[in-house]
């Protein structure tokens, strides 16, 4: 699950992580107050308005049909406020959102930071994550922060450096020391720098995140060091042990058709493909999607229907596959071991009937107890179903019917 900027820094906030203070609003008239109340507990002449989505590049992209920034410097109230109304309730696009963009509902007023100009602050990078193929948290940073880190990490690799830690013994004080050291800093922010790195990777660990990235994390110009932005991703499967970051979810953000999947107990995950599938449990259905693009498909969704798999959840998932216009087959493949595979089967032909009008041929594998049985109740329908028992049976159906 992802965060807004907003909710990611009041975390971090929380766990002692120095950050650009702000205040969130939703309209232009909110903003001016939160500007006064911001000038008021910092003393903060100037403001930063931000536009709060779930994607990065906010600093360089534009709203739709404007000249507009997604993140913009405010010298005034009066700006505050021209510049919150020419951004909320509009579509920002940026070179992460696609040309779609996003609809921005929130705005960030936040503190200026940079007063009185590049020759006093710096500029750098951090991130914390799951290396999956080390099976370890790395601390990524760079002297090189900023808005192009993507452009760093092309042309001068070596200047992105990578502290690994060991879950053993988490990170040790000698590995912030020389972090701190790498980017270069000495006295009052050597130390601000450590002290930044450790609450920030205790918070890390604490809340299950797999993804914080602090670009710019910022000097200022009397050394501090502190989060000017933050994107944080926290593990779904974790989220059950933190019931307040739980809250803070923003369906508006996500996939539609996966938030209402998820209502169904579906674990949806749209893909780019031909071949819809819906499979129980995660591995088999990793197992089918390979299956699928050995077979000379390309699986347009990944699906997981759960252990129960009964017949209103096999329609639910039915009605979502086939609202892709991509999909030219659906393949069905369920292992029955507490749920019988004749039950399945009669769940897919009762669906089957109720949806009506299914144009796509489904391919139904139906393995493990009443294997024989369901596969008889397919067969019997006299519906546009092809059974399979054994994969490579599906996936040869599979091929000749994306072929066709
Ligand atoms: P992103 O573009 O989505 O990553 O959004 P950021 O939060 O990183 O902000 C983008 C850019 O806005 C930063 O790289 C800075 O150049 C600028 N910015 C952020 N905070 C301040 C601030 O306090 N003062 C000024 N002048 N610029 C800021
Ligand atoms: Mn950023």
């Amino acid at each position: 699950m992802n965060l807004h900027e907003y909710q990611g820094k009041s975390i971090l906030k929380s766990f002692g992580v120095a950050i650009q203070e702000g205040i969130v609003a939703e309209t232009p008239e909110q903003a001016v107050e939160a500007a006064k109340e911001l000038q008021k507990q910092t003393g903060t002449g100037w403001w930063v308005v931000k536009s709060q989505i779930h994607a990065g590049g906010r600093g360089k992209g534009k709203i739709v049909g404007t000249e507009q920034r997604g993140v913009q410097l405010a010298k005034s109230l009066d700006d505050v406020k021209n510049i919150s109304q020419a951004i909320l309730g509009n579509v920002l696009v940026t070179l992460q959102t696609g040309e779609k963009g996003k609809k921005v509902n929130k705005v960030l007023i936040a503190q200026d930071v940079y007063y009185p100009g590049p020759e006093a602050h710096k500029e750098f990078y951090m991130s914390v994550l799951l290396d999956r193929g080390r099976g370890r948290n790395v601390i990524v940073y760079s002297t090189e922060g900023g808005m192009n880190i993507e452009e760093v990490a092309e042309h001068t690799p070596h200047l992105i450096h990578r502290e690994e830690i060991d879950p053993k013994v988490g990170l040790r004080d000698f590995q912030a020391r020389r972090i701190a050291f790498n980017l270069g800093l000495a006295g009052d922010s050597f130390k601000s720098m450590i002290s930044f790195v450790k609450s920030l990777y205790k918070a890390y660990e604490s809340i299950d995140a797999s993804l914080f990235e602090i670009n710019p994390l910022f000097k200022t110009s009397d050394g501090k060091i502190i989060a000017v932005d933050s994107k944080v991703t926290i593990d779904g499967n974790g989220l059950i042990r933190h019931k307040d970051i739980a809250e803070m979810r923003d369906t508006s953000e996500e996939d539609p058709t996966e938030v209402e999947a998820g209502s169904y107990g579906l674990n949806y995950v749209k893909l780019d493909g031909n071949v819809g599938c819906m499979v129980n449990g995660a591995g088999l259905a990793m197992a089918t999607m390979d299956i699928i693009k050995l077979s000379g498909g390309d699986p347009a969704n990944f699906l997981d229907v759960g252990g129960t798999a009964n017949a209103a959840r096999v329609e639910q998932a039915f009605r979502i596959i086939l609202r892709d216009e991509k999909v030219k087959a659906i393949l069905v493949n369920i292992f029955g071991g507490i749920v019988r595979c004749d039950r399945v089967a009669q769940g897919i032909v009762d669906a089957y009937k109720n949806i009506g009008n299914i144009q796509v041929p489904i391919i139904v594998r139906l393995q493990g107890t009443n294997a024989e049985e369901a596969k008889k109740i397919i067969t019997e329908s006299g519906l546009k179903v092809y059974s399979a028992i054994e994969l490579q049976e599906a996936a040869d159906l599979v091929k000749q019917v994306v072929k066709n």
